[in-house]
């Protein structure tokens, strides 16, 4: 068993809900638990253009599952909540990364883990934070000296 943290986002149709159904839809993932979930916060957004603003929150899961089986289970789930990508970071109903796979590091084409943009982003740090506040990265760093050197974008806890 692996644990590992999935940073959820979505800023479109009933953003909540769209995160709560990918709770449920993460627990019912074969040879896969979810573990807990942290408080929903809203953010403002980052991406290109106007959009609406994000609700975020980070799980944490425990799996048997390969990175790459964990990463098609949660792409499934994205299309299952009508996930279209066309503007790269634009407006989505979901999005869930793998932000931390125990303590791997992998740099393949299709998955990067620890998540290559977390560092810099206060709405996935905030949540996993919450979880896990003596958390350390695999490069050694700790989740408290990453918040404080993180931009301050606007985090509200719900
Ligand atoms: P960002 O990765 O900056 O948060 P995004 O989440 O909007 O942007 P997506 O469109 O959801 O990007 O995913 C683009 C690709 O990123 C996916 O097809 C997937 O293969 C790849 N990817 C690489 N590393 C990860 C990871 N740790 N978690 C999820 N997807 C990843
Ligand atoms: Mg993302
Ligand atoms: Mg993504």
């Amino acid at each position: 068993m692996q644990r590992v943290f999935i940073g959820l986002g979505s800023n479109l149709a009933e953003p909540q809900e769209q995160l709560r159904s990918a709770l449920a839809a993460m627990a019912d993932l074969p040879h896969t638990g979810l573990l807990r979930c942290s408080s929903f916060y809203r953010s403002a957004p980052v991406g290109p253009g106007e959009q609406p603003d994000y609700i975020n929150a980070v799980a944490e899961l425990e799996t048997d599952l390969a990175p790459l089986e964990l990463l098609d289970h949660l792409q499934s789930i994205e299309a299952a909540h009508g996930r279209e990508r066309s503007v790269r970071w634009g407006a989505r109903t979901l999005d869930l990364d793998i932000l931390l796979f125990g303590r791997e590091q992998l740099d393949e084409p299709r998955l990067q883990v620890p998540h290559p943009r977390m560092a810099e982003r206060n709405f996935v740090l905030q949540p996993l934070a919450e979880l896990e506040p003596q958390l350390q990265l695999p490069s050694g760093e700790s989740i408290q000296a990453l918040l404080q050197q993180c931009p301050h974008n606007r985090l509200d806890k719900i």
